[in-house]
This record gives C-alpha cells, sequence and structure tokens, in this order.
C-alpha cells in the first residue's frame, strides 16, 4: 500500500498482489477488504477495481527502489498464497525479497497449505534467508492450529505468528520452530471481543519456550482508547533482524528492470473469473 505502514509490527507495506477473498472466520471484518472496496469504480485509482484479486507487476521491483532498510509487511491488503496468484508470479516476488536482502521481509498468510509446499519447492531458495520472515494467521483453534502445523513443516529459517483478530482461547500451543509471536484483538465496527486470559496464556506460553512475544492492541470499537498495555506492560518482542549493505544504485536499477521486463506492466492476470 505505502511506504509507510501505521501497523505497529512493521515499517513499510509493499503489494505486488491486491485483493483477496474470505476464507475462515478471521476474514469476516476484513480492514483490506473495506478499504479496497471504497475505492471500487473510481478511475484511476489503485483500488478502483475493489478487492477483486489482481497481480501489480509495476510494483514488482518497488523494494529495490527503496534505499534505507526496512521491515516490510509483503501484501498487506492480500494472501501472497492465494490459489489465484500463479506459481511463477509467486517465485518472482520472492526474487525481488532475496535480491533486496538490505530490507526484512514479513509474509503473512493463511493458505499455509501452498506457503508449505512452496517453501519446501520451489521457493526452497528463499526460504532459508534470514531476512524474510514467514508466518500464518491464526484466528482460533479450528482453521488456526494446522496452519500452525503446516509452518512448523515449512523449511523456513524464521517463522513467525500472527494471532488476530484472537476469537476464542487457543489452549496450549505447540510454538516449537516458532520465533515471533504477535496477538491482538479486533477493531473496528463489529469487533468481536477478546479476554485478557486468551492473551495472558499466549504470553506465558511465549515466554516459557522463549519466542518473542508482540502485543498489538486490546481492538474494540475504538482502539486508541483500549491501547496495547497488558498488565501495565508494552509487549514490543521482535525477531532478531539481520542487517545486509545495500545494493549499489545502478545494479538496483539493473536488477528492478530484469525483473520488470518479465511481466507486463499491467495486470497480467485476467481475474474477473475468480471475483
Ligand atoms: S485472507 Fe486476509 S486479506 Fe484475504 S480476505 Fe482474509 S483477512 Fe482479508
Amino acid at each position: 500500500m505505502s511506504e509507510l505502514s501505521k501497523i505497529e509490527w512493521t515499517e513499510a507495506t509493499w503489494n505486488p498482489v491486491r485483493g483477496c477473498t474470505k476464507i475462515s472466520p478471521g476474514c469476516k471484518h476484513c480492514y483490506a477488504e473495506t478499504f479496497a472496496e471504497r475505492f471500487r469504480g473510481v478511475k484511476g485509482h489503485p483500488y478502483e477495481r475493489g478487492f477483486d484479486l489482481r497481480t501489480v507487476p509495476n510494483k514488482l521491483a518497488e523494494p529495490l527502489r527503496w534505499r534505507t532498510p526496512k521491515m516490510i509487511f509483503v501484501n498487506s491488503m492480500s494472501d501472497l498464497f492465494h490459489e489465484g496468484v500463479p506459481e511463477e508470479y509467486i517465485v518472482a516476488v520472492a526474487r525481488v525479497m532475496v535480491a533486496a536482502n538490505w530490507h526484512t521481509y514479513q509474509i503473512l498468510t493463511k493458505r499455509a497449505g501452498r506457503m508449505r509446499e512452496l517453501l519446501n519447492a520451489t521457493l526452497e531458495f528463499a526460504a532459508r534467508q534470514p531476512h524474510i520472515w514467514w508466518g500464518v494467521s491464526v484466528e482460533d483453534q479450528k482453521y488456526g492450529l494446522s496452519r500452525v502445523d503446516d509452518l512448523r513443516a515449512a523449511a523456513a529459517s524464521v517463522r513467525f505468528l500472527s494471532i488476530e483478530p484472537l476469537l476464542e482461547d487457543l489452549g496450549r500451543l505447540n510454538l516449537n520452530g516458532m520465533h515471533w509471536v504477535i496477538v491482538g484483538g479486533e477493531s473496528g465496527p463489529g469487533a468481536r471481543p477478546m479476554k485478557k486470559e486468551w492473551v495472558v496464556s499466549i504470553r506465558d506460553q511465549c515466554r516459557a519456550s522463549k519466542v518473542p512475544f508482540f502485543f498489538k492492541q486490546w481492538g474494540g470499537v475504538h482502539k486508541a482508547q483500549t491501547g496495547r498495555r497488558l498488565e501495565g506492560k508494552t509487549y514490543d518482542g521482535f525477531p532478531r533482524r539481520v542487517e545486509h549493505p545495500v545494493m549499489p544504485p545502478e545494479r538496483c536499477l539493473r536488477a528492478a528492470s530484469e525483473i520488470e521486463s518479465f511481466f507486463e506492466p499491467n495486470d497480467f492476470l485476467g481475474l474477473s473469473a475468480l471475483a
């Protein structure tokens, strides 16, 4: 969406894919859908086609042009592993992340099975890079816990859980192989409530397993009022970030045009069939 982000656990967002379709209860109040649908039909707006799924090849090379190292949330407005995104396009996104390695990338999906399969095969070259963090969303036991197992079975160097919106007590979590846990309550109109004991249980399990814990927000209808303190404390845990030198500008430009020459500048998917 933009070079700067208000999301508490990242610094910037990069959306080489836009739009998505709902898959589980965590999607009910999808902020990305609400935002995108506001602009449906607005000529020339990036979300002129609302929340319809589409690739955006002219955004592919963006991180190669950002010269200051950033923590980048990849596809804040979509799901990279959506079944409608072609594998060769996902590989191209991964190539950019590997090339522009002075940034740290955070990829978050609810399509954990596809992510596992690809990380263990075509995306192996990106899976082992410590500057690329692979994560799954977990909202409840029924849909969320199997995603954690898929993530654990993926050959990723850094794995994380985004437990947001937390909709119920998750019980005993298997945190083996996890490097970061984010927890947050739902916010906005109609927000579903989150109980303190559910959050405390996850925090305590992270503490026992020595997994960094980040408490994003209580949420609710007015999230500014409920804040992000838990038992009087702010939790801002992160995995360790690796540092790589920034590529010289001429190499960046070359890499960017190589990537861009691979795809048509306009959407290369006619995805109306998926809408
Ligand atoms: S998977 Fe994510 S982006 Fe897609 S509809 Fe659900 S919440 Fe929205």
